[in-house]
């Protein structure tokens, strides 16, 4: 029998796995006592009980290596804090290649794991035989050790964390499930039970693979799908003694674990299998699914190949349960888009009881604070899309997305499944043009041109990939002469009312009270200062203004702005889907331009930078403004969709006497990184400052007050000990990815927050933060004063720096550029 529901709480987490008991745990150790944790079945009855327990330190990104590391710290000391055993040990892992691409991987993640103080080793075949008796190593390229990954009873760590937050004052209720949300103007108001309801300020959905359903009945989008998760357990067998390191095969889609002597092989298929598109029932407690040989009969084979005693010994148990995957194979957290204190923690892709202990600590911090504690876009609620939870979508999606667990995770990898959601009107122009595409927010995008007769795939590797030429002539053609960008997927907002102005002046750092026709470049700010958005806004009339942000933002900037625009009198329109936009740039773009359009005068004083005017052109009206995102003269033209061939035909048709070229987001992605230009998301994100950033010209310190000017104005005074640096890789072939460790003089000071091949570099450059040890300035002579490496996959390659970008049209071009 359920003991009786409270009538109101501060916070209800609704689930009892490790996930919401670990956030009712760290909700209690901030001081958040009034805390109901909801069950509708008993406390990890859902996924969690069935889980493996591997708590491995190596993961995608320096943000959640940092979650999974805390988690590993967590569970280690729960015992001592709770009295609670949570089974924790640390036999340490080793990941095995049986190709150099495979190898490469394991190698850049372990320097990017370094990076957070993870200690990993390279060891060779003769200690992995000896560490690993049983694995067959002939085939093998290398093996990484990491001494301190573990394992953990997924139950008895739950317990803790269970009995943690209720000796600080969380209460616990089983056998109760949640039936309904309930919200008021947008924001959550309590949860309706089986047994009345409760009002809550906060409501967190910690629901494991009920969640898409469960959210679904207040219109909060989490597209997450259960799919089926097979693992064996063997009899005992000679030469598993106990304490024998975790196995990870990748290349073999299997980890192999110890368990009392036995082995537990556990697999990622490259295509998942799913389980129940429709609402799961209550009831479906400590369930378990049937056995499918068939589906897992391939994989099997292949773990015998890495481990052949599995071929001999008898299995104990064949376990089949549910878990929930995501279309992009990383797990949500955070306040939902959609109403304001509702926050998400779910989706967790095989990894939940590794990364319990970080999430916990991070959305407790989040609610608390009502901010995250640090970088967390990539696993943000807020970049899920409404058509991701289209059934047909998830269906082809989610099988993919499984698989890309074990699957080579390759730079520039591109998704295979669940294609053309969102097409440009000119999508099939650009196509027959040689575009070869990628996805970013459902827009298929062209990432790069083939020439004629090239097969428009992608051959991937890590280093220049078969699309690297392509991109370096796309380059020269828009440093040269003139380059077509299609940039229809840029999001796109009309903001009108009384009271629009007010409203963006508040968030903006930027002055946006500016003459009609004018283009500001501008951050919006978190209250510490740290960069929210990197956005430009134009003033189309008095009261009317058009926002342009990148396509990936759309839902996080134009929540954000909504946000804002609580109780006043204005309208946001969302226009990204209604009009096309073509980036006209290079040095030629002003000469075609002006064959292209009646408008006279388009010269600097005519038509200076930062400005936008409505033109003519093919007949049809296009709001023509003066950016660049890849550092050249240019123009973003912006026009409805109905006009835009008309528009792009007389590009093409008259832009081959100017040197036209069709360039991609790769060309793109090269061209702004050299450019200096940053990029939200990696080199600017909400934990950093636009002073940190280099961007402190944006900010108007006259305008009078604006989000996060406090925080900022403190930061101006106090010596910039943090500062984002240019980097120069001089390596002919090495390409740098992110999050590549910075040494200053053997000194590791920081890491690259992006990096791309630049043509006119002919070297791959990269921006990182660095971050001066003592505290003090990040001043030139600091920089010049010392040897500067990155750590690429193990190997150290000398630098060179640069505060300013490498390229600089005021230098290379200045009667071009303002
Ligand atoms: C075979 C297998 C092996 C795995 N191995 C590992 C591993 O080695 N390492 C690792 O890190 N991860 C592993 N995982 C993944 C891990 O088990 C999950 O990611 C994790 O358990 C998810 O925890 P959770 O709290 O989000 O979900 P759950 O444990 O499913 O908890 C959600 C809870 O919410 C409750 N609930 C749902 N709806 C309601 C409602 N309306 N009202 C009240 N309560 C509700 C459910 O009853 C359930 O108990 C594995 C998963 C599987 C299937």
């Amino acid at each position: 029998m359920a003991s009786s529901i409270p009538d109101r709480a501060e916070v209800v987490v609704v689930g009892g796995g490790i996930i919401g008991c670990s956030i009712a745990y760290h909700l209690a150790r901030r001081g958040l006592t009034d805390v109901v944790v909801l069950e509708q079945g008993t406390l990890t009855c859902g996924t969690t009980w069935h889980a493996a327990g591997l708590v491995s330190q190596l993961k995608s990104s320096h943000s959640l290596t940092k979650l999974a590391t805390y988690s590993a710290r967590l569970f280690e000391e729960l015992e001592d804090e709770t009295g609670q055993a949570t089974g924790y040990r640390a036999p340490g892992s080793i990941s095995v290649a049986d190709n150099e691409g495979r190898w490469e991987e394991i190698l850049r993640n372990a320097t990017m794991a370094e990076g957070v103080g993870v200690e990993t080793r390279v060891i060779d075949l003769d200690e992995a035989s000896e560490r690993w008796p049983l694995m067959r190593t002939d085939d093998l390229v290398g093996a990484l050790y990491i001494p301190h990954d573990g394992v953990t009873s997924p139950v008895d760590t739950t317990m803790a964390l269970a009995k943690g937050a209720k000796a600080r004052g969380a209460r616990i209720i089983e056998g109760v499930s949640v039936t309904d949300l309930t919200t008021h103007n947008g924001a959550i108001t309590g949860v309706v039970t089986e047994q009345g309801t409760i009002e809550a300020d906060v409501v967190v959905l910690a629901t494991g693979i009920w969640t898409r359903h469960l959210a679904a009945k207040i219109g909060v989008n989490v597209p997450l799908q259960a799919c089926e998760h097979f693992y064996i357990v063997t009899e005992p067998l000679d030469g598993m003694e106990i304490g024998t390191p975790t196995l990870r095969d990748p290349d073999n889609y299997t980890y192999f674990k110890e368990e009392t002597g036995k082995i537990m092989a556990g697999f990622f298929e490259p295509r998942g299998k799913l389980w129940r598109m429709d609402e799961i029932p209550r009831d479906f407690s400590f369930g378990t699914l049937p056995e499918d040989w068939e589906h897992v009969g391939p994989i099997f084979e292949k773990a015998i190949h890495r481990v052949p005693a599995l071929g001999e010994v008898g299995l104990q148990l064949f376990f089949n349960g549910p878990e929930a995957f995501t279309p992009d194979g990383v797990y949500y957290m955070g306040e939902t888009p959609e109403v304001d204190g509702c926050y998400v923690a779910a989706g967790f892709n095989s990894v939940g009881i590794q990364t319990a202990g970080g999430v916990g600590w991070a959305l407790a911090d989040w609610i608390a604070d009502k901010h995250p504690p640090m970088d967390l876009n990539s696993v943000d609620i807020r970049r899920a899309q409404p058509f991701q939870s289209d059934e047909a979508y998830l269906r082809d999606r989610i099988s993919e997305s499984l698989g890309l667990l074990y699957a080579m995770h390759w730079p520039f990898r591109q998704y295979e499944s669940a294609r053309g959601i969102r097409l440009s009107p000119l999508h099939d122009r650009i196509e027959a043009a040689g575009a070869v595409f990628g996805e970013t927010a459902g827009w298929e995008r062209p990432n790069w041109f083939a020439d004629e007769g090239q097969t428009k795939e992608y051959v991937y590797s890590y280093g220049k990939q078969n699309w690297h030429e392509n991109m370096v002539r796309e380059c020269m053609g828009v440093r040269e002469a003139v380059g077509l960008f299609d940039q229809t997927s840029f999001a796109k907002a009309r903001v009108q009312g009384p009271d629009a102005l007010a409203v963006l002046n508040h968030i903006s750092v930027a002055q946006i009270d500016a003459p009609v026709g004018k283009a500001v470049y501008t951050q919006w700010c978190n209250r510490k200062g740290g960069i929210e958005s990197d956005l430009t806004i134009t003033r189309l009339g008095h009261d009317e203004f058009f926002v342009v942000t990148a396509a990936a933002a759309e839902n996080r900037d134009f929540t954000w702005l909504r946000r804002a625009c609580r109780g006043k009198d204005l309208t946001v329109t969302n226009l990204t889907d209604d009009m096309v936009m073509l980036g006209l740039m290079g040095p030629n773009s002003r000469r075609l331009l002006a064959e292209l359009t009646e408008e006279e005068d388009l010269s600097n004083e005519g038509f200076p930078f930062g400005w936008s005017r409505r033109i003519v052109m093919a007949g049809v009206d296009v709001l023509a403004l003066r950016m660049s995102y890849v550092g050249e003269l240019g123009w973003e033209l912006y026009m409805s969709n109905e006009d835009a061939a008309p528009v792009f035909d007389a590009i093409i048709d008259t832009g081959g006497t100017h040197g036209l070229v069709h360039a991609g987001y790769h060309a793109m992605n090269s061209l702004r990184l050299e450019a200096g230009m940053r990029h939200w998301g990696h080199d600017i994100t909400d934990e950093d400052t636009p002073i940190e950033a280099g961007l402190g010209f944006a900010i108007d310190w006259d305008k009078g007050d604006f989000l996060g000017r406090d925080a900022l104005a403190a930061q101006k005074d106090q010596p910039r000990s943090k500062r984002l640096i240019q980097f120069r890789i001089e390596d002919p072939e090495l390409l740098a990815i992110h999050d590549e460790p910075l040494y200053r003089d053997g000194v590791v000071v920081g890491r690259t927050s992006s990096a791309m091949w630049s043509a006119t570099q002919d070297r791959c450059c990269a921006m990182g933060y660095v971050e001066h040890p003592d505290g003090a300035a990040v001043t030139k002579d600091w920089i010049d004063s010392a040897a500067w490496e990155a750590n690429i996959g193990g190997r150290r390659v000398g630098l060179s720096t640069s505060i300013r970008s490498w390229y600089d049209p005021q230098n290379q071009r200045p009667h071009l550029a303002d």
